[in-house]
């Protein structure tokens, strides 16, 4: 090689060099605009998980009201239930006094036992239903404490996410705007190669050999491969992931004495 093709094929080494900037360049827009996309994601993930907690604490609440519809609903029947063997065992008592034989004596008082049993039975109830009824409703008063802290929490936290992701919005519109510069600098055909690769390997297309090995897969290239990498004229491509190549040798810092 003569002086005047080492000169060229520098220049033409330093072009390449150059294109690969670009689309590094490119790679790191296009990173960060994936975190961006993860973060944005994230976020309303996050409000839906308070979303359906507070739907649960509405759940609860609900049961509970409708427990207390119940308990209200049986007390009632209970009072009618009293209110009408009460009522009998009054005319009954009245009309004890006006029996003529012992046997018709017998049998209404064995009637106005069984009625008076009823009554103390539905006198029970009614005091146990109160009970419930009140524990109930303390039930309810938690359950719509609950509630409300999921109400607070899930405006808060929606007002919080908002301006969040009206942050992320802008920020990704910038990083677009760089996107579109930075695809301007990159030939097409490169373009296309890069977009393949970035999608086939995790969004990382332009990678360094260091050593000989490629850092996006790890592995070794051919050692006349990497000596050829050290001066390559063109874009050259890792054999065993596909993706963009450049040397990254550590430079050698001769050891002082
Ligand atoms: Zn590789």
């Amino acid at each position: 090689m003569n002086d005047k093709q080492r000169t060229v094929s520098r220049k033409e080494h330093s072009l390449s060099r150059d294109k690969l900037k670009a689309l590094e360049e490119l790679q790191a827009l296009d990173l960060q605009i994936r975190e961006l996309t993860l973060q944005a994601e994230k976020h309303p993930q996050r409000l839906k998980v308070i979303e359906s907690e507070k739907a649960s604490a509405k759940g609860v609440l609900d049961g509970i009201r409708g427990r207390l519809a119940d308990n209200e609903r049986a007390r009632r029947q209970q009072q009618e239930l009293l209110g009408v063997e009460k009522d009998k065992v009054r005319k009954w008592e009245s009309r004890l006094s006006e029996l003529k034989t012992p046997r018709e004596y017998a049998a209404l008082a064995r009637e106005l036992e069984i009625a008076k049993k009823t009554n103390t039975n539905a006198e029970g109830e009614i005091n146990r239903l109160a009970a419930e009824y009140e524990d109930l409703k303390k039930q309810a008063t938690a359950a719509e404490g609950v509630l409300a802290e999921k109400d607070t929490v899930l405006s808060r936290e929606g007002t919080e996410i908002k301006a969040i992701l009206d942050g992320i919005q802008a920020q990704m519109k910038v990083l677009e705007e760089s996107r579109g510069k930075a695809t301007g600098a990159v030939e097409r055909s490169l373009l296309s190669k890069y977009e393949r690769i970035r999608k086939q390997r995790g969004g990382i297309a332009v990678v360094g050999v260091v050593r000989g090995t490629c850092k996006g897969c790890q592995m070794n290239i051919p050692p006349q491969m990497a000596n050829t990498l050290r001066t390559a004229t063109e874009i050259m491509s890792c054999p065993s992931c596909n993706r963009f190549i450049y040397n990254a040798d550590p430079i050698e810092v001769p050891a002082t004495a």
